[in-house]
């Protein structure tokens, strides 16, 4: 692969020999980082500010490093990639733990969904994080750096604690009582994009995880708050360009490059005018483009919708349901019915689409073991009516994610042996069940909802080859200076537990969990 080989979309402003040095990395290779939408939108940022020079830098490649940079960031969405972020350091000769750094290093941040939700077992490894959406705090970090470029660590780092959005961690240290953390502090905010555009790629490359693939962000955000959904609760409110002046803009300048186009979001069939925006794809002057599409909502799978897909390359739809059990969908807020499920895969298959990919969870907080007959049962259901559909249905463990009204619940010990059983059951009616795993979503748990003592986990468990095995050695290792992994993967927290992330949740947005967390409860003791 070579950088030389991208069709860029933007300009880049001319150079100078005072301009900010910044190394800007994705924490695995450049085949994922570049089909990142949020690492090419952070890159974009930076390197059209005026006075910043910005290098990337990938797990398996990188353009001409600065020797002395300023900044040093990561963009950071899969928690299990957190190793690459050390390894990454120490080959550029910075130390991983931000206590060490001096003021020849420099400034180490990180951005992006997992570290807005709880960046508490990454704080030892960053001077500071960036929190919620980027668009406008990247531009006022560098500018603030630029006014203090100079001076010492310190310094830089109080000038940029001033800004909102940007969190120093060793400015707020911690107690632990017993297992709890206690961190007296008001809380800090997280920053929200309100302009009118969204993003968008910022490069086109056949090298990518797909292709020559052009991506236009539809919505940010979803409406719908299901209550274990980060992609929800972590970016509210609910945010949608308008169609005819901003998103049709946005995707001709993407065709004028390629024919592939992805339309991203958490929930993009809920845009308003998302029907003008199929009849422009459906448009006989558009014959040539292929469109994907990210999860689309089961009850808004129409037929035109699907038409268009066949029409533009798609042979199979992504839904996600979460379970089979109608109980379970009230307890966590999915406002779906098995009737709209069986509707969809009859459109579906109307409409000549060959597949249909289903999402579901399990060991989801208040779930029974008729929660999961009732899975089989639709499931096989949905392949009796449909014989010739390529039924798939992936399942993961339910894990809880900070920032979201399921961040209490621990995973559910049982989930590894309900998999088993779903598999039992499906696999030998045709269906293609893909159980994700069962110990990656045991050490995806621990992070989500780790403290500052994890990060001593992390780094050890890094070393023994970061497998569930090597986790439980490190904390074995490391017994008596932190609670057990139990505490962390399998407790349930009750109210009086205070949460590592607590000083990063606004009172109304922790007084928005607990609510949906009582009308949780309030179905589960139905
Ligand atoms: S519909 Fe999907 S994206 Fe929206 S809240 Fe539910 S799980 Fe999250």
């Amino acid at each position: 692969m070579s950088f030389s080989e991208e069709v860029r979309l933007f300009d880049l402003p001319a150079h100078s020999a005072d301009d900010l040095l910044v190394i800007f990395a994705f924490p695995n290779t450049y085949e994922l980082g570049i089909t990142s939408l949020g690492y090419q939108v952070v890159w974009k940022i930076l390197a059209t500010c005026p006075g910043v020079q910005v290098a990337r830098l990938f797990t398996d490649c990188h353009e001409p490093l600065p020797k002395q940079p300023d900044l040093f960031g990561f963009s950071f969405s899969w928690e299990l990639d957190y190793g690459n972020i050390l390894t990454l350091l120490e080959s550029q000769r910075i130390p991983i733990w931000a206590s060490e750094r001096s003021d020849d290093h420099p400034l180490v941040f990180g951005g992006g969904p997992v570290f807005t939700a709880n960046p508490e077992p990454f704080a030892p490894f960053f001077d500071f994080f960036l929190l919620g959406d980027g668009e406008e705090l990247l531009i006022e970090v560098q500018n603030a750096l630029r006014e203090v470029r100079s001076a010492d660590r310190q310094t830089k780092l109080k000038h940029l604690a001033q800004i909102s959005g940007v969190y120093v961690p060793s400015f707020y240290p911690v107690e632990y009582l017993d297992h709890d953390s206690h961190l007296d502090t008001v809380p800090l905010t997280r920053r929200t994009w309100r302009g009118e555009t969204l993003s968008a790629s910022s490069v086109v490359t056949e090298h990518s995880a797909w292709p020559g693939i052009y991506m236009v962000e539809v919505v940010r955000s979803c409406p719908e708050m299901c209550r274990f959904c980060l992609a929800s609760y972590l970016t509210l409110p609910f945010r949608v360009p308008d169609v005819e002046t901003t998103l049709i803009p946005l995707i001709e300048k993407g065709l004028k490059v390629t024919d592939r186009l992805g339309l991203l979001g958490a929930s993009i069939t809920q845009h308003p005018q998302f029907e003008a925006l199929i009849d422009y794809l459906a448009a006989p002057e558009r014959a040539q483009v292929r469109v994907s599409l990210s999860s689309v909502r089961t009850n808004t799978l129409t037929p035109k919708l699907c038409e268009t897909l066949v029409a533009r390359g798609s042979q199979s739809v992504t839904i996600a349901i979460e379970s089979g059990s109608e109980r379970l969908r009230q307890i966590i807020n999915k406002k779906l019915s098995n009737a709209e499920i069986l509707e969809a895969a009859q459109v579906a298959v109307a409409s000549g689409l060959q597949g249909l990919k289903l999402y579901g969870m399990c060991g989801v907080p208040g779930e029974i073991d008729s929660d999961l007959d009732e899975t089989v049962a639709l499931l096989l259901q949905l392949k009796k009516q449909h014989r010739s559909l390529r039924l798939s249905f992936g399942c993961s463990t339910f894990v809880p994610k900070a920032q979201t009204p399921f961040q209490r619940y621990g995973v559910s010990t049982s989930a590894e042996k309900k998999l088993q059983k779903l598999q039992k059951q499906l696999r030998p009616h045709g269906i293609d069940f893909r159980p994700e795993s069962y110990n990656w979503s045991v050490i995806q748990a621990l992070i989500s909802r780790g403290d500052r003592r994890v990060a001593q986990v992390l780094e050890r468990a890094r070393h023994y080859g970061q497998t569930l095995g090597s986790f439980r050695r490190a904390f074995k290792d490391l017994k008596g200076e932190l609670p057990p992994l139990d505490y962390y993967v399998h407790t349930n927290w009750d109210e009086t537990t205070r949460l590592p992330w607590q000083h990063l949740l606004s009172e109304s947005n922790g007084a928005m969990l607990e609510k949906h967390s009582a009308l949780a409860q309030r179905v589960m003791a139905l």
